[in-house]
């Protein structure tokens, strides 16, 4: 975004292997689906609790089979009231095929699942911008953490990050 500081660009980095779900949980207190995708590119946030997840090996490879079984999973916990929303977390979503990434943002919208991603870039490529509800950018910092105030119920990490509806991120990106 313009005006703030810039990690480095997810668009170097299109992989061009496939996508790697490395799991998924139910978040209950916020209704929210887990999905952890496998890989995140240095530089790393410094602190980062994931280190597990930096490789891209971790997990099954996406694929229909995959994107059918989430997919499903994902209807089934709408259906009975544990899911409303869907985060994709890593390692870091947008360091992945984003072909793939795609898929299983529609799949979960299919579902019926409001879409949050969460990356430590502060730049979305647009073909993903345009398919989210909500994003949370900007990277974890050891010893910078803070006790702002929730934003849309979730408290962040340090003053780096902040969490957005997609219109307001778009207004910030026009508007600096
Ligand atoms: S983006 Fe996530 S996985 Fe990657 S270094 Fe930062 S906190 Fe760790």
């Amino acid at each position: 975004m313009k005006g703030e500081k810039h990690f480095f660009s997810p668009f170097e980095f299109h992989m061009e292997a496939g996508m790697r779900i490395a799991g998924t949980e139910i978040n209950l207190a916020f209704k929210a689906f887990e999905v952890y995708v496998s890989g995140c590119k240095a530089p790393h946030c410094k602190g980062c609790h994931n280190a597990e997840l930096w490789t891209f090996n971790v997990g099954d490879c996406w694929n229909a089979e995959k994107g059918k079984t989430l997919e499903d999973k994902a209807s089934e916990l709408h259906s009975v009231g544990l899911a409303d929303y869907v985060w994709i977390l890593g390692g870091e979503p947008l360091d992945q095929n984003l072909d793939d990434l795609q898929d299983l943002i529609r799949r979960m919208i299919h579902a019926g699942l409001k879409t949050v991603l969460w990356t430590h870039y502060y730049s979305i490529p647009e073909e993903i911008a345009s398919l989210i509800d909500y994003v949370k950018v900007g990277p974890y910092i050891e010893g910078k953490e803070s006790y702002n105030e929730p934003v849309f119920g979730v408290k962040l990490a340090n003053p780096e990050q902040k969490i957005y509806s997609i219109e307001d991120y778009r207004n910030v990106e026009r508007n600096g």
